[in-house]
């Protein structure tokens, strides 16, 4: 969609997938830190509103995070949050001083998508039926191939996007990309680690063998017996996601054997070496070889969130909080 009547087209490079982080300094910076002055009309502890210095029609408005991000999908969760909370409010207060019943917001993307100020912004722009701008929309046909491919691409992107934010970048050290069956490493900007297939000692997998998901990747089950308990554990399947669903109740520190849950047969043990006096390690495998070269090795203390993968006999990724 775009607003005609706006400004001309700048010309610049709207990159892709690589996107080009723009961090100079703009006037909105520069509103935000007092440098330039601006009519305020909404500030909080996250967003700042002002009128618009070229308004399209009376009342248009500015409304921005006060996190620095030049683009929408570089907001933070807790930023947008803000937003979203403040936006209709500040468009019931333009709807309240200029008596409009209609009105556009317009928030743009890069040059190609007419961002002049690359600083994260929405417009609230009042429409009247003669104001004169038009809106272009060439709409076109949504064919039921391409509607599905967009949608899963999609659906796996926001996926991703939503198990990002559980993995705890504090504690977890991946940094190399790989891939196989056994595994799917992405990039996406982190290192993303997921086991796609683990394997007990006589061959069993353990991963999918329960319908647990977690954002809907098939958990890795194991058969935990501690404390006179003994019960299914399915951890989430992406390396630093501490996420696990049990029915067992036990204190942090307890000392667990660890099992698996097909053929009942103890987990072997791993051979390394660690600073926490109490922990054993324990393997499953990667691959149907059962190679110690291809396997995630984990701590059999409760709550003790020491784990590696280990990949082509290197760490690829260790996860320790
Ligand atoms: P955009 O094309 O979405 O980047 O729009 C940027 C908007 O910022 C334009 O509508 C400008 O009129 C507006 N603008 C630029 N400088 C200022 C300023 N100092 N105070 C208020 N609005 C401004």
């Amino acid at each position: 969609m775009c607003l005609q009547g706006i400004r001309g087209l700048r010309v610049a490079h709207w990159p892709g997938r690589g996107i080009v982080r723009r961090m100079e300094t703009t006037v909105f910076d520069k509103i935000l830190s007092g440098e330039l002055p601006c009519y305020r009309v909404y500030e909080d502890e996250y967003v700042l509103a002002f009128l618009d210095i070229n308004p399209l029609a009376e009342g248009h408005t500015l409304v921005i995070p006060k996190e620095r991000a030049s683009y929408l999908h570089e907001l933070s969760d807790g930023a947008a949050s803000a937003l979203g909370k403040a936006l209709p409010r500040i468009t019931r207060a333009v709807m309240h001083a200029t008596g409009c019943t209609a009105y556009n917001v317009l928030q743009n993307n890069g040059a190609v998508a007419h961002q002049a100020v690359f600083y994260v912004h929405f417009h609230i722009i009042p429409r009247r039926g003669d104001d004169g701008l038009g809106v272009q929309w060439n709409a076109g046909t949504l064919t039921d191939a391409a509607a599905k491919k967009t949608q899963s691409l999609m659906q796996k992107a926001l996926a991703q996007a939503s198990v990002a934010g559980k993995i705890d970048r504090e504690h977890l050290h991946a940094e190399r990309v790989a891939s196989g069956s056994h595994i799917r490493v992405v990039d996406s900007p982190e290192v993303i680690v997921q086991l796609t297939q683990a394997f007990g000692p006589r061959g069993d997998n353990l991963v999918g063998l329960s319908d647990i998901a977690f954002d809907g990747a098939p958990a890795l089950t194991l058969r935990v017996v501690a404390d006179g308990q003994d019960g299914l554990v399915h951890l989430s399947p992406f390396h630093g996601d501490a996420r696990k669903i049990t029915d067992l109740q036990l204190e942090e520190g307890a000392k667990c054997q660890l099992l698996c849950p097909v053929s009942g047969d103890p987990l072997p043990r791993a051979q390394i070496s660690d600073e926490h006096a109490s922990a054993d390690y324990y393997e499953v495998y990667l691959t149907r070889k059962l190679s110690r070269g291809e396997s995630v090795i984990l701590s059999d203390i409760w709550g003790h969130h020491h784990s590696r993968v280990l990949d082509n006999f290197e760490v690829l990724s260790t996860f320790e909080a």
